[in-house]
């Protein structure tokens, strides 16, 4: 079976050097203000932009659209304090049904949802000790590429809108993501989109993500943390997940688990097939580890 799979990697991959890119525009409101902080800081303001630029492009291996995407970074935040690395999310409209937002519709069809906006926007919390470039991080540094893919993903749609009641974030509209959420049962928390679920299920530390080949577990601790709790994995979850809810600094995890592509390729992404062992991509990579245990810092 891996003698067959591999050899159907390589067929796709030789394909693969015509596979579409998404066109990424990123705006920085620390650079429109010159701020000289975060992405406009003089000494590595042009390297973390480079940075999040070689983010979209690592992607755009994984997935094969070939439409655009306009993501605003928002100030900024100068928080030494603060357990948040970072945030970000798409739009999406209002009484839309079950929608992954802007960012999936405009990547993948190309047609944007609403011309002259922005389709998600985030934000880091440059108030932290980073590595801006793609070095490998230092014992006290948070790795830039790891947290902005992570946040980019959040806007790729992996991202729950359920508040703490089983209520939407967004009137009339939930997430696919959500759609695909069921509790320990395994009976979906959505019908269409009415909740059916129990809202002592956002806090039972039982949800799952039905991604079709298996479920995977997700983040419900005991308290609701808005904008943390359902939408990453719990950190059960096996594997080097970038979608882990925090990360330790001095690590770095630059590339998707086989559970981030398949909850990606779940809500709608077409999502390239991993080369095989001995191609020396993902499934390779060892020693890349989220510590539990270790303090980790929140990304949101
Ligand atoms: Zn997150």
């Amino acid at each position: 079976m891996r003698r067959f799979l591999c050899a159907v990697a390589i067929v796709l991959l030789a394909f693969g050097q015509t596979h579409a890119d998404i066109t990424f525009n990123f705006n920085y409101v620390d650079v429109n203000t010159n701020s000289g902080f975060g992405f406009d800081d003089a000494a590595e303001g042009a390297t973390r932009r480079a940075t999040v630029q070689s983010v979209a492009d690592y992607i755009n291996t994984v997935v094969d659209h070939n439409g655009t995407v306009d993501i605003t970074w928002n100030a900024s935040i100068n928080d030494s304090g603060s357990s948040v690395l970072g945030s970000m999310g798409s739009f999406y409209f209002q009484n839309a049904g079950i929608a992954n937002g802007f960012v999936f519709d405009h990547a993948t069809t190309g047609v944007d949802p609403l011309g002259g906006f922005d389709d998600g926007s985030g934000q880091i919390n440059f108030g932290k000790t980073w590595n801006s470039d793609l070095g490998a991080p230092t014992a006290g540094e948070f790795d830039l590429f790891t947290v902005v893919l992570h946040e980019m993903t959040h806007a790729l749609g992996f991202a729950s809108l359920f508040n703490s009641s089983g209520g939407t974030e967004i009137l009339g509209t939930r997430s696919v993501y959500d759609s695909l959420i069921e509790d320990g049962s395994g009976n979906r928390l959505l019908s269409g989109t009415s909740f059916v679920g129990n809202a002592s299920d956002f806090t039972g530390g039982d949800l799952h993500i039905d991604v079709g080949s298996t479920t995977l577990e997700l983040y419900a601790p005991g308290t609701f943390l808005p904008g943390s709790s359902v939408s990453h994995f719990d950190f059960s979850v096996s594997g080097d997940n970038i979608m882990f809810p925090g990360i330790a600094a001095g690590t770095a995890n630059r590339a998707y688990s086989e559970n981030d592509r398949l909850v990606l390729a779940a809500i709608g992404w077409n999502v390239v097939p991993i080369p095989e062992p001995g191609c020396g991509v993902i499934l390779c990579i060892t020693g890349v580890v989220f510590v539990v245990g270790r303090r980790r810092k929140n990304l949101v």
